[in-house]
């Protein structure tokens, strides 16, 4: 692991927030649920005024998260779609953007639809195709959206090269880091204009909030998305903010051992019977395992493989686990299993779905904080019991 660019977050997300109270010394970051702020006089506004424009709790988790990131304004909003849409209202209908085949599922359906509306014009492309790629930005897009590791492949793009390509032809780039965090990965050190997460995942860490951030390199446009995002009004919450904050204080310790069990569970599910392949990117044949190796921290704790016998076998599987939970989401300190094609990308349209490799047959890991023994205990449990 070779970024020399990744700060090493680990002391900043401790001190997020503390001593920042002028008025008690609360050690803690206080949560600010007033929705309105007094003027102190006729037009002589303090510094908040009312929670949707700007609020105390969520500035702090904003300018928190711009700090890990390395970036100039953060931007928290109430999930992570609404995050993505927020990128969406730098577009005019003659704009060109471009998407990779294989990106989170909501992400997908967003800017398909909205496509489909007028709204603007999409290229989808294997971003690991350069030549495909190539095409695309000779087309001259306004945005390309990138998706390292991709959801829920774990494919990997060299934000660096793919990025300097974007702005060669004047394209924006946005990244989402949901997958790793800014404890592995700082997409605007690579060349990025805007990193975005789903807060719900790691950063919160605790399965308890549905939020976002984005955080973007330059000012200005940190200024114009966060004109839009009141505009809109699609801010987070003060509450939702508090939680948010307070999960992210633990991010690089859980992060730790949350890799530390999935590099277990990797090589205990590479050698198994009941699996097919196993995608991972800290598996020295994994197609990305060289960029991971340079733009990241870590290989993150995220992982499917194709398990042999189909749906049925799944099936089989998810019925015998006990420990993993069937569910939506990751990046919370329980172990999460899914079936992508069913749940995650089940937005997707099925010929898209199997383009993007996304097979029936897949099956989708978060590996969580439980102790590693019983992790693998339930695990090839779920795995004997699948091929009966
Ligand atoms: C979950 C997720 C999103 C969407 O975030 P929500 O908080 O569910 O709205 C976007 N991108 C990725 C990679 C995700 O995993």
């Amino acid at each position: 692991m070779s970024n020399a660019n990744i700060k090493n977050i680990t002391t900043s997300a401790v001190r997020a927030g503390i001593n920042t109270d002028q008025h008690h010394g609360a050690v803690v970051a206080p949560i600010h649920l007033s929705s309105t702020y007094s003027l102190k006089a006729f037009n002589e506004k303090r510094q908040f005024d009312y929670s949707r424009t700007g609020n105390p709790t969520r500035a702090t988790f904003a300018k928190t998260i711009a700090n890990l990131e390395q970036g100039s304004v953060g931007i928290v909003t109430s999930t992570g779609m609404s995050a993505v849409h927020l990128i969406c209202q730098l577009l005019a209908t003659d704009d060109l953007v471009v998407i990779p085949h294989d990106c989170y599922g909501g992400s997908f359906r967003l800017f398909t639809h909205l496509a489909k509306r007028g709204q603007f014009k999409l290229i989808v492309v294997d971003q690991n195709d350069q030549s495909a790629l190539a095409d695309a930005l000779a087309k001259k897009p306004k945005l390309v959206l990138l998706e390292s590791p991709s959801n829920p492949l774990l494919r990997l793009v060299d934000i660096e090269v793919v990025s300097k390509a974007c702005h060669e032809v004047g394209a924006l780039v946005a990244v989402d880091n949901t997958f790793l965090s800014p404890a592995l990965q700082q997409p605007l050190t690579l060349g990025a204009d805007i990193v975005f997460h789903s807060t719900t995942k790691y950063i919160n860490g605790h399965s308890d909030v549905v939020g976002g951030v984005l955080v973007t390199k330059e000012q200005a446009l940190g200024e114009e998305l966060a004109w839009w995002a009141n505009c809109i009004g699609i801010t987070g919450s003060a509450f939702d903010s508090f939680l948010a904050l307070r999960g992210l204080k633990t991010l690089p310790i859980r992060i730790k051992q949350h890799q530390e069990n999935a590099v277990q569970v990797a090589e205990f599910l590479k050698n198994h019977p009941a699996i097919d392949t196993v995608y991972y990117p800290g598996f020295e044949d994994h197609p990305g395992h060289d960029i991971a190796k340079k733009q990241q921290a870590g290989f993150g704790a995220m992982l499917s493989f194709d398990v042999k016998g189909g749906v049925a076998a799944v099936k089989k599987l998810f019925a015998n686990i006990e420990l993993f939970t069937l569910a939506q989401s990751l990046g919370g300190v329980e172990s999460l299993i899914n079936h992508p094609p069913t749940m995650t990308h089940a937005g997707m349209d099925e010929e898209a779905r199997l383009a993007a490799g996304i097979t029936d047959s897949l099956v989708r890991i978060s590996v969580g904080l439980e102790d590693i023994n019983d992790i693998l205990a339930d695990l090839a449990h779920g795995l004997a019991q699948s091929q009966q």
